[in-house]
């Protein structure tokens, strides 16, 4: 198994794309005063700035960071080059996201699996990557199961290749946190660390039956066997195939939650209609939540025994809401339900408490405004393509520059400037 994963990759996208900020810190994510840090470059995290910290905080350890909201669409774009180029190596190809994938490297045209043969492959893969993309980095791991070629990606970022060769995956395992294994998140974590647990060795050290004990019977067998390093899930290619969803997107950021619970009732309706319409009940039932710079959430709750009421899944995805920081803007939300459960992403102990919220009218805001987020493409008539460095006080100041231009100069403008405009990439056909 291959696990490849994009380097700081939103970050890296906007380094590309924008010469001036290449070799400095750069932080995408919500730039208002609640938003959250998506991506930091490694420039950036040299100053302590990480993934899902607040904003505010990033901005006092790295004031002189560059701060952008997101480009979807470069985002996207870069993507897909990323994984046409993997389905191009083997027919089985599982993306968890935009920027990670595994390859069952069983399936590519290989001479065979020895670690020199992979070691070489995989290298190779790197530079073709890198190529796809117009000078991305992707950090790569090899080894005998997902959960090896996982954990393998991370140990030698950025742009590193870990083949762990078969034999020595419990080696590798035993000293680190259990918090390597899927499906132990904080709250997992901590009930092992009350008895004790901390390493993957010393977990290694319970029998099944004190297991199952502290972290339940769905999970502890689990867990007994990752702790051996014992998995053998396959590569799916088509994910959920079995499932039925329902989303939205919505042109203004959403913020209030009772509308969003609102939506999220009314999409469980749709999902158990269309469950029922079909004859087809399940027992997973899942949120996603893109926010305003892009991070895209989804949450999961397993019942003991598979629904199709549209009450079920609604309590449900509303009570999956409560885990989750929107305050500064929701862009998507759905609802969805499933019976497979091939993948532990999230904590075994997810808190589901159940409450009937009043259902509120529904009334999405619909109002233009003409912002000009940091970061965005725009396009002057003199001066062509450039992006927002910043804006405020009725001024927005452009940098003139591309991916392919040396660093270029800037100017501001008059926010309502007729010769200056947004700019967005023609829309790939097979886009939405
Ligand atoms: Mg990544």
């Amino acid at each position: 198994m291959l696990h490849l994963d994009l380097d700081a990759f939103f970050a890296a996208v906007e380094q590309r794309d924008k010469p001036s900020l290449r070799g400095k810190p750069v932080v995408v994510g919500g730039v208002g005063g609640r938003g959250v840090v998506s991506t930091a470059s490694y420039e950036a995290r040299r100053y302590g700035v990480r993934s899902a910290m607040s904003t505010r905080e990033a901005r006092s350890r790295c004031p002189h960071a560059a701060f952008l909201s997101g480009r979807f669409h470069a985002y996207r774009e870069a993507s897909r080059a990323v994984m046409g180029l993997l389905r191009s190596v083997s027919p089985l190809v599982e993306p968890l996201s935009l920027d990670e994938a595994f390859v069952d490297l069983q399936q590519a045209d290989l001479p065979d699996l020895e670690v020199a043969t992979v070691t070489a492959f995989a290298e190779e893969l790197r530079g073709r990557v890198t190529e796809a993309t117009r000078g991305l980095t992707a950090s790569v791991g090899v080894g005998t199961s997902k959960f090896i070629a996982k954990v393998a990606s991370d140990l030698d970022k950025p742009d590193g290749l870990v083949v762990v060769p078969p034999g020595t995956e419990q080696d590798l395992l035993r000293p680190m946190h259990v918090t390597v294994l899927p499906g132990v998140g904080p709250a997992t974590a901590e009930r092992l660390r009350r008895a004790g647990i901390h390493t993957v060795a010393e977990l290694e050290q319970v029998d099944l039956d004190e297991l199952v004990r502290l972290v339940g019977k769905a999970h502890g067998g689990g867990l007994f066997q990752l702790a051996r390093a014992l998995d053998d899930r396959p590569v799916v290619p088509e994910r959920e195939a079995k499932s039925v969803s329902v989303e939205g997107t919505y042109d203004t950021d959403l913020t209030d939650r009772k509308l969003m619970e609102g939506l999220l009732t009314r999409q469980a309706g749709e999902v158990a209609a269309r469950l029922r319409k079909s004859g087809l009940s399940g027992r997973t039932v899942s949120i996603k939540v893109r926010l305003h710079d892009f991070t895209t959430l989804s949450r999961s709750s397993t019942l003991g025994s598979p629904t199709d009421a549209a009450g079920t899944i609604a309590r449900l995805a509303r009570s999956l809401l409560t885990d989750l920081d929107t305050s500064g803007g929701v862009r998507l939300l759905g609802v969805g339900v499933s019976g497979l459960a091939d993948w532990v992403q999230e904590d075994l102990f997810g808190d589901t408490a159940e409450e009937e919220p009043e259902l509120p009218e529904i009334e999405i805001p619909h109002h233009s405004r003409r912002t000009w987020a940091p970061g965005m493409d725009v396009e002057h008539d003199e001066l062509g393509r450039g992006w927002v460095w910043g804006s405020g006080r009725g001024v927005v100041t452009v940098r003139f520059e591309t991916a392919t231009s040396p660093a270029g100069p800037v100017r501001s403008y008059a926010e309502d400037d007729p010769a200056l405009r947004p700019w967005t990439p023609e829309p790939a056909p097979e886009d939405e």
